[in-house]
């Protein structure tokens, strides 16, 4: 920590890659230090999540506020019992019709479980993750490993190994470049700590398939507008921002965008434009990315468009509004926080 050397970065594209990039990891985490790993939502900054110095580089390596509880990873079910004090029939549910998958449930927790994990509260996140590389060094270690997204707090997540390197690179000792991450945003977050399940955080699980596998209806807590009220741990307003000012906005066609732009864009202020439906040709177009009319094909986007608009300097973004269904959840609570931010 604190030296300004550059991350280490190993590839895990061909078997030997993959177990020298496994072993190395584990190495380093057996040694109470932090790594960065792909799962398949975001990339993450991990720690023994037994080991409380080891965490606490987490938080400092990002800045994380202390009040901010971070997720524990899983490769199997037995090592998430380990980490619960309860575990109780929903969660029996979700588990099995939804691990490995981008879903995290709320429990009580385990005392094996130490403070600065958890904030200080009585409950864990638990999740175990669908990817090859996140599961293989989590077994290779034997233990849980704490990991919120890997970038700078409050920053947008990395959804691949170069945005990591942009936003912490100077500040952990090793990056495990497992390509684009293929779900694209953080985790669902499901609280089963109480009566009624409550969705925290809403991903691309959404709460349609959350309640056929539960078999009773979830109550859905956090939206961005209201969240300024909320007083749950790790639920912080100013989150998941890129450096530019962020508007959601739709647009009729050509005139109606073009009338946005000189509206909402100052002279010398670069604008990008996120379109997936209303696609401006002429000089609009060169301002403009097109993304998925697909939520899956969306989600795994949107991240890499705002990380390039901070690479490129944009001062403001347009993202045209989404369609309103539930599958769109997760991604507009993303880019309403963006937006907010
Ligand atoms: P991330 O920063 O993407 O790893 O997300 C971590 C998020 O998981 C937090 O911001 C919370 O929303 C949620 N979380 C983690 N631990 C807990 C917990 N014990 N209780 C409630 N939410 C939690
Ligand atoms: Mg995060």
């Amino acid at each position: 920590m604190g030296s300004n050397a550059l991350a280490e970065i190993l590839a895990a594209v061909t078997p030997e890659q993959f177990a020298s990039a496994v072993t190395r990891a584990a190495d380093l985490l057996r040694a109470g230090e932090v790594v960065a790993l792909p799962t398949e939502t975001v990339y993450g900054l991990a720690a023994n999540a037994l080991d409380a110095l080891a965490v606490s580089r987490i938080y400092e390596a990002k800045g994380r506020p202390a009040n901010n509880p971070i997720i524990v990873h899983v490769a199997d079910l037995a090592m998430a019992q380990s980490c619960v004090a309860a575990w109780p029939p929903a969660a029996a549910r979700l588990a099995q019709a939804l691990w490995p998958g981008p879903l995290t449930l709320v429990l009580p927790r385990s005392p094996a479980i130490p403070d600065i994990v958890a904030a200080g509260g009585p409950t864990v996140a638990v999740r175990w993750p669908r990817h090859p590389l996140m599961e293989a060094v989590i077994r290779k270690c034997g233990f849980p490993l704490a990991a919120p997204s890997a970038n700078p707090s409050g920053r947008t997540s990395p959804t691949t190994a170069r945005h990591v390197l942009q936003g912490l690179g100077q500040r952990i000792p090793l990056v495990i470049d497992g390509g684009p991450t293929p779900v694209g945003i953080e985790s669902t977050v499901v609280d089963l700590s109480g009566v009624t399940p409550i969705l925290l955080r809403p991903g691309m699980i959404h709460s349609a398939e959350l309640e056929a596998s539960l078999g009773m209806p979830i109550k859905r807590l956090a939206t961005a507008a209201t969240e300024g009220t909320l007083r749950s741990p790790g639920l912080l307003s100013k989150h998941y921002a890129p450096k530019a000012r962020l508007i959601l906005c739709g647009w009729r066609d050509e005139g109606d965008l073009d009338r946005l732009v000189k509206e909402l864009v100052p002279a010398g202020v670069r604008c990008r434009i996120l379109a997936h439906t209303a696609i401006p040709s002429g000089e609009l177009a060169s301002l403009t990315r097109l993304l998925s009319l697909d939520p899956h094909q969306f989600a795994q986007r949107i991240f890499a468009e705002l990380h390039d608009c901070d690479t490129d300097n944009i001062g403001i973004i347009l993202v045209e509004e989404i369609p309103s269904g539930s599958a769109w959840d997760g991604i507009r609570d993303r880019l309403q926080r963006a937006a907010h931010g």
